[in-house]
């Protein structure tokens, strides 16, 4: 168990996600995690409904992810990638291939999202440059987005939410339409994406991709929008030579209701990020993958090869667990899990839209959100989840979860009561 003097130096000296130094926020000791459950160093157990951050999709310590883990690293757990391949890596790629849309079957291994993002940014423009067309180097994107922590993927992070003010001047500076307006099953505004086609229309000479989201914006906002947009972007991306980045890193494998967000709209992205759930949340692994044409095109270019690799590129351990997590998914069914949670989900949050405090409740797939009025205090609602044997972090005015796929109804009926008794408590 854990002591409080280790509790204090955790306070002193350790960073967590966004925290403070001065005033740092509270964090409370875990001691393992099984299934859906995390139990903390007192023997409280907590019923998880972030899934580690849209990644334990599988729940914690799956026998079969651990099986895998235990072999590979009984084999290796990490040769460099340089020069040297191996079956973990190939047997990922090959699934990665096949699962995707159609048109990419070419898959760099990246060692996190935002890894995964920048090695995306910087294909799109390896393309333009090979072409001779090296004025193509501008992204554009939409509002609300995120794409990780790193230069490049701040770079096109919403510019408020993001603090881009913090680093003016060291940023590259991209182009912004405003997010998408038309809800995910609202009738289609074709005036929506007018603000995005104004954009291509007077930039695309300098613009080498568009990357957003596909259908839910995460970590910027929890916002779900239209298909339509999406279908309009990609048209918008074929008429004006802009490659369309797909960062499904949050919504990848299952998480909105299809394998892919993409797959709403019925389109296909000259490239795609995943990451997050693809080692069921075992460990850090990403992959962007392309097309052969951009591939080939960017190999035919003066660098004569594409021009990133990072250390722990394909990292086997990582890769063995993927693999195992991708053959789960497809043999667990996710699909009607999927669906049973997102109709758990609507039904019992719908009641937390009567609450004071409260602007909306929407729900997508495995994803469900109680939008508040206002920035909720972390500490204080945290409190109140955990008293209710939940563990929910909210951010902003955001209020959610994303469970793992294997939760069954009676720990989701927890989730959702606990959840919106926390609320009504919270602005009581
Ligand atoms: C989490 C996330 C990232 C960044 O991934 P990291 O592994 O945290 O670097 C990028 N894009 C989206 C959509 C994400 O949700």
């Amino acid at each position: 168990m854990i002591s409080s003097k280790q509790i204090t130096f955790d306070q002193q000296h350790i960073w967590h996600p966004y925290s403070s130094m001065i005033n740092p926020p509270p964090t409370y000791p875990v001691e393992s995690a099984s299934g859906v459950k995390i139990t903390l160093s007192d023997g409280r157990e907590l019923i998880d409904g972030m899934a580690s951050w849209w990644s334990a999709i599988h729940g914690y310590g799956h026998p079969e992810l651990n099986q895998a883990a235990h072999e590979q690293i009984d084999k290796m757990s990490h040769v460099m990638f340089g020069g040297l391949t191996h079956e973990p890596a190939i047997e990922l790629c090959k699934k990665l291939v096949a699962m995707t849309p159609a048109n990419l079957d070419k898959v760099f291994l990246a060692d996190s999202g935002s890894v995964a993002v920048e090695v995306a940014i910087k294909m799109a423009i390896q393309y333009f440059h090979a072409q001779d067309l090296s004025e193509k180097n501008k992204l554009i994107t939409i509002k609300n987005g995120y794409h990780g922590d790193t230069f490049g993927a701040m770079s096109v992070c919403d510019p408020v939410t993001g603090m881009h003010e913090i680093f003016t001047g060291l940023l590259p500076q991209h182009f912004f339409a405003p997010a998408p307006q038309t809800r995910f099953d609202e009738p289609w505004d074709s005036d929506d994406i007018a603000p995005l086609k104004a954009l291509f229309d007077e930039h695309h000479h300098n613009i080498a991709a568009l990357i957003l989201e596909p259908i839910v914006q995460g970590a910027g906002g929890m916002r779900f929008y239209s298909p339509h947009y999406l279908k309009e972007a990609r048209k918008l991306c074929d008429v004006y030579n802009v490659l369309l980045i797909a960062d499904e890193i949050a919504t990848g494998f299952g998480r909105s209701g299809r394998l892919f967000a993409c797959e709403h709209a019925d389109i296909q992205p000259d490239i795609l990020c995943v990451g997050k759930a693809l080692t069921g949340g075992y460990m850090t692994l990403a992959a962007t993958l392309t097309t052969t044409h951009i591939g080939e095109t960017i190999s035919a270019g003066g660098a004569g090869c594409f021009m990133h690799g990072p250390t722990f590129m394909g990292n086997p351990l990582a890769c063995a667990v993927a693999n195992t997590s991708l053959a789960l998914l497809q043999r667990n069914d996710w699909e009607s899990d999927v669906n049973r949670i997102e109709r758990l989900l609507k039904q019992g949050l719908a009641e937390a839209q009567t609450l004071e405090g409260v602007t909306d409740v929407r729900c997508l797939g495995a994803i469900g959100v109680i939008e508040m009025k206002e920035a909720v205090n972390t500490a204080k609602i945290q409190k109140l989840f955990i008293e209710r044997g939940l563990w929910i972090r909210p951010f902003g005015k955001l209020v959610y979860v994303m469970p793992p796929y294997i939760m069954q109804d009676e720990d989701l009926n927890q989730l959702t009561t606990g959840m919106v008794d926390a609320v009504a408590h919270y602005t009581r």
